[in-house]
């Protein structure tokens, strides 16, 4: 019944490029048995082993980055240096968790009543992962290296629009030496998520994704007891308070807000400002965003390319419309360039407020809300007025009180001061309230897909 194609179309320019066939339901139950049944020889290997297959997966990815970073263009139109960059990064997870996992899963003592009383890390088994298109090796190696470093087995439900990437992934695995089907991609519908949830062999599932998708999941998974962690949507507020230092602000707002041509769920997206330097801020800001050059992913000169493909594209205008009506004032952009692919500018709306999608939404593209602050409460409120809790980011000359506003007063999963949000193998990483619970990366990372084993001796 699920026999139906997936077509990469090229977002650049609106090509077809290549066809796949999905899966049966047959061969689907086929590979979750033989990811399965890896289980038992992968979960024997040792850290020092396991690592071994990571750093030869690193070297690989090294070796071959320029034909992956070509396929992410190509698939989901990423400029060509900001695919390399995350390749570069994929290596750096797997090296860093082949030198670390050891130390992180080590066993832990704990003096209780008992002579002897401790706590083991062990390896679940087979986990799902159901990943985005927009960090499409990113997100799979952020989620791998910990989770198969920990014994697990891994499953990978891709993002449809990357299914060359996918497949790219399971290559990687297999050609650095893993045994045979400890890491499979799943060429399925997300219909057909439920079922594989639902088969007793699978044990955890991680969605990285829409907050929707992730609630459906989380749902599925409620329902036959499977743990979950979820990465989803965000809206992060970057606060500018009157003692910033503007240009900086201006341009680390900009960096962050058109990484991935603003598809990064980690993007500056409100821009939350004191009124007493609102123009000074939104000159300079616009000044950089307007710098920024959108064109050919491949050629070097571009800053940023198409958005994923035209549906996602056309769900950003009609946000930025519809807040323009009621009451937004576009300041830079705007406007469907006239050329085939799912192109958008780099875009600013001005006088952003509540009840505007630029406001209560997440704009997943290139388009920043500039949102006026009346002193610091007011803009710590607005900052906390979303659904998403995922990072944020506060400019001030003062650190003592900037450090304050973080530990205390922003609700979110993460915090930077004078900088923008990033993830680092080395830091975790995940968010609060609708942007999902959970953590990855550190060492957090690597204990979410664990049997924390409690073991004593009398
Ligand atoms: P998406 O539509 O939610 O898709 C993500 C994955 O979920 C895809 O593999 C998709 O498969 C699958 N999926 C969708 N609906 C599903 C369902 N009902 N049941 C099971 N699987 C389902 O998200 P996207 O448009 O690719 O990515 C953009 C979103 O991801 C943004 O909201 C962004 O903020 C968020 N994101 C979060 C993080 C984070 O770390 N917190 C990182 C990156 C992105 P198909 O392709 O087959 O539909």
């Amino acid at each position: 019944a699920h026999q139906s194609a997936i077509e990469i179309i090229n977002p650049a320019n609106n090509e077809f490029v290549r066809r796949y066939q999905t899966m049966s339901q047959a061969q689907l139950h086929q590979v979750i048995d033989s990811v399965n049944d890896a289980f038992n020889g992968w979960r024997t290997f040792s850290l020092k082993q396991r690592g071994q297959c990571f750093k030869k997966a690193s070297a690989l990815l090294t070796a071959q980055s320029t034909e992956l970073a070509n396929l992410m263009t190509q698939e989901m139109g990423k400029v060509h240096k900001e695919a390399l960059g995350e390749i570069k990064k994929c290596a750096w997870v797997c090296e860093y968790y082949a030198d670390k996992a050891e130390s992180f899963l080590a066993d832990e003592e704990i003096e209780s009543d008992l002579s002897e009383s401790w706590v083991s890390y062990q390896p679940l088994g087979v986990v799902l992962s159901v990943m985005p298109w927009n960090f499409p090796f990113w997100q799979v190696f952020r989620f791998a290296a910990p989770t198969l470093m920990a014994g697990n087995v891994a499953l990978l439900k891709h993002a449809r629009q990357v299914t060359g990437c996918a497949l790219a992934i399971e290559a990687i695995f297999e050609q650095a030496g893993f045994p045979k089907n400890v890491f499979k991609s799943l060429l399925i519908s997300s219909d057909e998520v439920e079922s594989v949830i639902k088969h007793k062999a699978v044990r955890a599932v991680t969605l990285t994704g829409s907050t929707n998708a992730g609630s459906k999941v989380a749902s599925t998974a409620g329902k036959y007891i499977k743990k979950t962690v979820l990465e989803l949507g965000g809206s992060d507020p970057y606060i500018i308070l009157s003692d910033a230092d503007i240009q900086l602000a201006a341009e680390k707002s900009c960096q962050s807000r058109m990484i991935n041509a603003g598809q990064s769920c980690i993007a500056a997206k409100r821009f939350i400002v004191l009124e007493d330097v609102y123009d000074e801020f939104l000159q300079a800001f616009k000044a950089q965003m307007q710098n920024k050059v959108m064109g050919d992913p491949n050629h070097p000169e571009s800053d940023f390319g198409p958005q994923a493909n035209l549906d996602l594209r056309d769900i950003l205008h009609q946000q930025v419309t519809s807040s323009i009506k009621a009451g937004a004032k576009c300041v830079l952009g705007g406007e469907i360039p006239a050329k085939a692919g799912a192109w958008y500018p780099a875009t600013i709306l001005s006088e952003v407020q509540s009840g505007m999608p630029a406001y209560n939404e997440e704009l997943f593209g290139p388009v920043a809300s500039v949102i006026k602050a009346k002193n610091i409460e007011h803009a710590i409120e607005i900052a906390n007025d979303s659904e998403f809790g995922l990072g944020g980011a506060i400019f001030t000359q003062d650190i003592a009180l900037a450090k304050k506003l973080a530990k205390e007063a922003l609700d979110t999963g993460t915090v930077a001061i004078n900088d923008f949000v990033k993830s680092d193998p080395r830091l975790p990483f995940g968010g609060v309230k609708t942007s999902g619970y959970g953590r990855e990366l550190a060492s957090f990372g690597i204990k979410e897909f664990v049997n924390i084993k409690t073991i004593g001796v009398a």
